[in-house]
């Protein structure tokens, strides 16, 4: 989903807002609601700040290197700028701004206390020595300085960067603040530098409970103890119907995880691992490769074998060090596989108009950001399948996130469970508040919900904090 498709999906819920019953009891007349509304359509499709710079690094070779370097600020009405710093080839300006509206509508959707930001580095980190690689993250903070800290933008891990590439910013962040408070700049850091427990596996454990609660909970809940038919929604129902009696019968449900880093490796392990429903992965993907075995794979030999070589085994020799069977296939594959539920958990738009027909899984729960677009996501939806957006599943690491940085101001730290257990009970609460209102409303899709929840409660803090005169 392009930066394009995001704006245009705030002016059409911000269109639709001014039809219902949002901020009567603030304003009556129904001219000065509409001028209200438009003014805050306008502030919130529109972006604070853009900043673009060039990094300059010195290769192994002696040679020097300008690489594009963004840090976007998109909103902050609800709190500090925060988001992710991505390494790769992908980023763009447009690219960036994108995921910082994102964020600006994921923490106003979880109501967690953080406006809108994101990072990017225009670089492939697989072409870079670990010496490189720490030059251009030190040079990234050399860059952007003036504009972070932990009471202005706070950064995180994203695509291509992980807790070693924060710590190094944390390091040069405090060399440059001396005597400043420091360990509240970055959430993301290692545990060993006051990084919170759980943060690495956060936002995988809690893509795939944004789906096992739909299904498990929420349904379960529904079915057993309301009278409600959810007709609005017969299609919908109906795919979870299916689900729940696949796994009654004691029929695995079948999953497919495109990604297979930080997100996906996570979101697999606990599909993997869940004693409360059978499940049973049988494939997995990244950039090079398609794993698959429809017996089902063995994730926790996946994981020691990518965590020693960074990716996926690519040949039969390289299947067979990992001890595993499985067919090779191409990396696009996994896309359109026969499966249950098709997590994602790699890059943009992976599901387009181009490839929308032959999309055959009936959950797709969007781990990573972006990827179907507003097209597809109409005619799956059509279709009867449900999609996950990524505002609503891939919160996990930002709810931690938010852990991690109280933290630094109470000088106190969590533990693992005290810090999972608080990241699932906000998120479910997220995810009730959500299923309960997309079940009873007829067209929208799930993200349409998603956006309006977020979209009422920036207007309603731009209302109050007196910005939309
Ligand atoms: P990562 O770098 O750890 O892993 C990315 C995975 O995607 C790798 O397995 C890589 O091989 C694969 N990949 C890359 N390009 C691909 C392609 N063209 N086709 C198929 N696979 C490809 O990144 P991550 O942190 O796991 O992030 C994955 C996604 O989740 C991103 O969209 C990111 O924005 C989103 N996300 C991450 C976090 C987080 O906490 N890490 C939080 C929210 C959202």
């Amino acid at each position: 989903m392009e930066r394009s498709q995001t704006k245009k999906l705030i002016e059409e819920v911000v269109a639709e807002l001014k039809d219902q019953d949002f901020l009567k009891m603030d304003i009556t007349d129904k001219k000065e609601r509409e001028t209200v509304l438009n003014s805050a359509g306008e502030i919130l499709k529109t972006t604070d700040k853009i900043i673009k710079s060039y990094i300059r690094v010195s290769r192994e070779g002696g040679m020097i290197e300008r690489i594009p370097a963004y840090r976007v600020q998109h909103n902050n009405i609800s709190g500090f700028y925060k988001g992710g710093i991505r390494f790769s080839e992908e980023v763009s300006e447009s690219e960036v701004e994108n995921l910082a509206i994102l964020m600006t509508l994921k923490n106003a959707l979880h109501g967690l206390p953080f406006g809108g930001a994101k990072g990017g580095v225009h670089v492939n980190p697989r072409n870079y020595t670990e010496r490189e690689l720490n030059l251009i993250s030190k040079k990234y903070v050399q860059r952007f300085a003036l504009n972070l800290g932990p009471t202005q933008d706070i950064p995180a891990p994203d695509l291509g960067t992980n807790d070693k590439i924060i710590d190094w910013m944390v390091g040069e962040y405090k060399t440059i603040n001396p005597g400043q408070a420091y360990t509240g700049s970055f959430t993301g850091k290692s545990v060993e530098n006051n990084g919170a427990t759980g943060r690495r596996e956060s936002t995988g454990i809690g893509t795939f409970l944004s789906y096992i609660y739909l299904l498990n909970a929420w349904f379960l809940d529904k079915k057993e103890n309301t009278s409600m038919e959810y007709k609005e929604r017969s299609k919908q129902w109906n795919t979870l119907e299916k689900l729940y009696n696949k796994f009654k019968e004691a029929d695995p449900i079948e999953v497919a995880v495109q990604g297979f880093g930080n997100v996906g490796s996570i979101a697999a392990l606990e599909a993997y691992n869940c004693s409360e429903v059978k499940h049973r992965v049988t494939a997995v993907s990244d950039q090079f490769v398609t794993l698959i075995n429809k017996e089902g794979l063995n994730i926790e030999k996946l994981v020691v074998y990518t965590d020693k070589h960074k990716r996926l085994p690519q040949t039969s020799q390289q299947l067979k060090e990992a001890n595993l069977e499985a067919e090779i296939n191409k990396p696009q594959d996994i896309l359109t596989l026969h499966t249950d539920v098709l997590i994602f958990a790699a890059i943009e738009d992976q599901v387009t108009k181009e490839n929308m027909k032959d999309i055959k899984a009936d959950v797709l729960v969007e781990g990573a950001n972006a990827p179907v677009s507003v097209e597809a996501d109409l005619f799956l939806q059509e279709k009867g399948k449900i999609i996950v957006p990524d505002i609503l599943a891939n919160a996990g690491g930002v709810h931690v996130s938010y852990l991690e940085w109280k933290q630094s101001r109470v000088t106190e730290s969590y533990s693992k469970d005290e810090i999972l257990q608080e990241m699932s009970s906000q998120m479910k609460e997220t995810f009730k508040k959500v299923y309960d209102e997309y079940f009873t409303t007829r067209e929208h899709t799930m993200r349409f919900t998603c956006y309006s929840i977020a979209l009422r409660r920036l207007i309603t803090l731009l209302h109050r904090h007196g910005k939309l005169f």
